[in-house]
This record gives C-alpha cells, sequence and structure tokens, in this order.
C-alpha cells in the first residue's frame, strides 16, 4: 500500500468515526435521552457533522485522493482498495459539488418546516405549509442541478439513495408493477371481510411480546453479544461497527404485528450489518450499499420468512403457549390469513404487501411532478386525493389522511421513496436464488432453523459491505438485473390463495 493510500485511509477512518460517534448520540436522542436535552444534543450533533463534514471535503483530502488514485493506478479492478478509492472519489465528488449556502439554508428550511408540518397536520390545514413545501420542492431542484444528471432531476436525487437508478429503470418497473398489482388488488378489495384479523388485536402483555420476539430474533441469528434491543416511537438499525448493531421496536398492548413483524424488519437491517466482513469494518466500504438493497434484507425476513405459513408452523405453538388466553382457541391457518390481511389504507406505514407499493408510485409519481413543475404546490392536494381514488378506490377524509400525511417532504428528503419498493422487488429474486443453492430452505424454516438461509445471504450480499454498487452486487447474487416477474408471481401465488382468487 503507497503511503498516500494509508494516508488517506487514515483520514477516511477520522470521518468514519465522527459519523459513528455522531450515530450514538441519535440512537440515544431516540431511546433514552429525557426531552429536556433536545436543545443541546441538536447541537453536539450538528458540531460533529460540521467536523466531519470539513475534515472530508479538505484540500488535504483532495490532494490524498489525487495522489492515492494516480499510485494505484495498476490495482486489480476488485480488489478492496480499487473498491475504496472509487467509493471515496464518489462521495467525495458528491459532497463537494454541493454548494455551502444550500446546505445551510436547506438544514434552516427543514428544521422549521419539521415544527410546521407537525402544527399543519394537526390543524389539517395545509395552506398553512404549502408556502414552505415550495421552498423545499425549489431547495430539492438546485440540489439535483448541483449534484448533476442527465434525463430527470429525480435521477440525482435518487442516485444519492441507490447509486445508478434512475427515472428510465424505475418507469418500466413500476408500471409492470401497477399491472400486476391492481387487478389483484381489486379483486381482494372486493372480499376484505374474508379475512379477520380481530386474534390480532386482543391485549397482548408488552413484556411477553418482547421476550418472544427476542427468542425468535436470536434463532433467527441476530447476535445479542453484537447488539441490542430498545424501544422508539419509530423503529429503527443503527450501527457503529459490526460488533455493535442495534435495533429498536415500539410495542402496542392491543396489536401484536407492530413489535413482532417490526422486529423482524429491523433484524433484517441488522443481519446485513453485523455480517460485513470483518477487514472492511471501519472503513469507507462498512455497511451496506443501498437503500434497497438494505431493504430487501428486511422485507424477506419480514415478510418471506416471518409471514410465511412454514415459519408459524414452527412458532405458532410457542406463541399459544405464551398467550394462551388470546389464542389457544385460534388455529395456526386462521393466524397465518390474519396476518396477511389485505385491505385499503390512507396510510404507508404498516399497509400490506399488497398495498404498500401502491403508496410508494402515488408519492413517486407526485414528488416527479412537483419537481418539474408539471404539478402546482397549490393542486398537490387534489392530485393526491385523485391518486387515492385511482389505486385504493379512497378519498381522504382530510389533507392530514392525504397529502400532508407524512413527515418526510418536511425533512427536505425527496427521491429516496422507491427505494422501498426496490427492496421488495429484490427481496423476492433473492429468495429464489437462496431456494436454488438449498433446497432445503423451506423445510429448516419449517423447524426453526435458518442457518441455510443466513449463510447464503452472508456470502452473497451482506460480507460485501459496500464494495459493490448496488446494481453490480444485485447481479452477482440475484444472477441478473433487478427483474419484477418473480415479485409479481410471489404475490399472485400467495394472496391468490388466501383470498380464493
Ligand atoms: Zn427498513
Amino acid at each position: 500500500m503507497t503511503d498516500s493510500l494509508a494516508a488517506l485511509k487514515t483520514r477516511l477512518a477520522d470521518v468514519h468515526n465522527l459519523h459513528m460517534a455522531e450515530a450514538v448520540l441519535g440512537w440515544d436522542q431516540q431511546t433514552y435521552m429525557p426531552p429536556g436535552g433536545i436543545a443541546a444534543r441538536a447541537e453536539q450533533s450538528a458540531t460533529l457533522s460540521k467536523i466531519a463534514h470539513s475534515l472530508f471535503v479538505g484540500d488535504e483530502t483532495a490532494r490524498l485522493l489525487q495522489e492515492a488514485e494516480t499510485q494505484n493506478d495498476g490495482l486489480p479492478a476488485d480488489s478492496d482498495d480499487a473498491r475504496l478509492l472509487r467509493v471515496a472519489r464518489r462521495d467525495f465528488d458528491k459532497a463537494t459539488k454541493l454548494p455551502e449556502e444550500l446546505v445551510i439554508e436547506t438544514a434552516r428550511v427543514t428544521a422549521l418546516a419539521q415544527e410546521e408540518w407537525a402544527k399543519a397536520r394537526a390543524a389539517n390545514d395545509y395552506a398553512a405549509f404549502a408556502p414552505r413545501l415550495e421552498r423545499i420542492i425549489d431547495l430539492n431542484r438546485r440540489k439535483a442541478e448541483a449534484l448533476g444528471y442527465e434525463d430527470r432531476l429525480y435521477d440525482a436525487l435518487l442516485d444519492q439513495y441507490e447509486e445508478g437508478m434512475t427515472c428510465r429503470d424505475l418507469d418500466p418497473i413500476f408500471a409492470e408493477l401497477k399491472a400486476a398489482t391492481m387487478p389483484l388488488a381489486r379483486a381482494i378489495f372486493a372480499r376484505v371481510d374474508s379475512v379477520d384479523d380481530s386474534v390480532l388485536r386482543q391485549p397482548y402483555d408488552e413484556g411477553l411480546q418482547k421476550q418472544f420476539a427476542e427468542d425468535v430474533l436470536r434463532d433467527c441469528g441476530y447476535d445479542f453479544a453484537r447488539g441490542r434491543q430498545d424501544r422508539s416511537v419509530h423503529p429503527f438499525c443503527t450501527h457503529f461497527s459490526r460488533g455493535d448493531v442495534r435495533i429498536t421496536t415500539r410495542y402496542q398492548s392491543n396489536d401484536l404485528q407492530p413489535a413482532l413483524f417490526g422486529s423482524l424488519h429491523e433484524m433484517g437491517h441488522a443481519l446485513y450489518e453485523q455480517g460485513v466482513d470483518e477487514k472492511l469494518d471501519g472503513t469507507i466500504l462498512a455497511g451496506g450499499t443501498s437503500l434497497g438493497v438494505h431493504e430487501s434484507q428486511s422485507r424477506l425476513w419480514e415478510n418471506l420468512v416471518g409471514r410465511s405459513r412454514g415459519f408459524w408452523q414452527h412458532y405458532f405453538p410457542q406463541l399459544q403457549q405464551t398467550f394462551p388466553a388470546q389464542l389457544s382457541h385460534v388455529a395456526a391457518e386462521d393466524f397465518y390469513r390474519a396476518m396477511n390481511r389485505v385491505e385499503p389504507s390512507f396510510i404507508r406505514v404498516e399497509a400490506d404487501e399488497i398495498t404498500y407499493n401502491l403508496h410508494i408510485i402515488l408519492r413517486y409519481e407526485l414528488e416527479n411532478e412537483l419537481l418539474e413543475d408539471r404539478l402546482s404546490v397549490a393542486d398537490a392536494p387534489a392530485a393526491w386525493n385523485a391518486k387515492m381514488q385511482e389505486y385504493f378506490g379512497l378519498t381522504p377524509p382530510d389533507d392530514a389522511h392525504g397529502v400532508l400525511q407524512d413527515v418526510h417532504w418536511s425533512m427536505g428528503a425527496m427521491g429516496y421513496f422507491p427505494t422501498y419498493s426496490l427492496g421488495n422487488i429484490l427481496s423476492v429474486q433473492l429468495w429464489e436464488r437462496a431456494l436454488q443453492a438449498h433446497p432445503a430452505i423451506p423445510q429448516e424454516i419449517e423447524a426453526g432453523r435458518f442457518d441455510s438461509l443466513r449463510g447464503w445471504l452472508h456470502d452473497n450480499i451482506h460480507r460485501h459491505g459496500s464494495k459493490y454498487p448496488p446494481r453490480e452486487l444485485i447481479g452477482r447474487a440475484a444472477g441478473g438485473p433487478l427483474d419484477i416477474k418473480p415479485y409479481a408471481r410471489y404475490l399472485q401465488q400467495k394472496f391468490g390463495e388466501i383470498y380464493g382468487l
């Protein structure tokens, strides 16, 4: 290794460590920090973030990066060092393309916007939030222009979360997804009541929910010696190293689903981070490669494993023992149907597998129209409601349940919702590949064993961290590009059977 490469790695490790320290503060803020800590914590996080940013974009980084690139020109393309240089260059160029005044203005506008959004939603007053939304859309346009794109403004924003993905890739995928999902959704909506999920909504002791979920996580391979689970309002997974990958969940005393499936979901993210190769730890290649690939892991464990018949063949008797008063009279098959109930809903969060993607597509379409000025901010509520009617046959009772429902625009974030659907699509492709390699996986799951599945995911996805960009990693692991057909088949087969279609 050349001197400049070694010096560059040291500098990048400093930046990485500052970000990880910031992540610890973020975890604390969302789990144990008393409310009185908020103002000071915001300052502490901002200071760390500022130091990390200036260290990263500084002239010394530019010089070391350039020297290291020149001196290591002949490295094998697949070597860790060549890949590290590629990612460092990409991140450096992105970070230095954004003008400082744009970054500062975005931080200022969104800090205020979140409060204003919360008030506007509570008062169902879209007009109060509209001017702020206008500013946020304009800031996102300027960001996209600064980052650069070939075709569409949206491409520049999406690339931050899913490198190399564009609207040109997404449009046909989403068109196929709509074609596959909407007729199925309509047919199911006509017989929503044929599946009853009331068994899930009974009083369930929170301590017992926690114990049961933790036993399941342990069986699946989540390493509690390198992780922990705590409570938070919004569940998340965070990591500070491969030796410390934490998840959070929320408990509802009258509903089994949020803690159980939320835990499996966050565990899917955590297995990815716990599984990154040791030699990548602490480097710029630690951590999952994109939001879409990350989501493929969480959705695979939540849905393909956690909402499958085979999984509950093993776990339902244990769950019945844990909650005999609630479940001893319930048949396993009815429990399986209940957790897979489909219904039209106003809000994306915790939507079922069929309607989830329609919420994503709705937002993708509106964000594009707003960014490209084909839709005005004033007309956004009506456009939202029209799409809700088209996709779900529902009209929101008010803007609080419509265009104002979600916090993300007020945070300034646009362009990343599609990664949720990409994760869903990819989860089935990977599942099928894992089954080709290990045909006994379904029987193992019926016996509460997950080694073959987790091992395959580790070898093909987890251990690589962000060494490969998503398109390349998907090609290697799935044996080809992103393909919606396996996912469409899976939805049709699973829900066609449940609903007798
Ligand atoms: Zn997730």
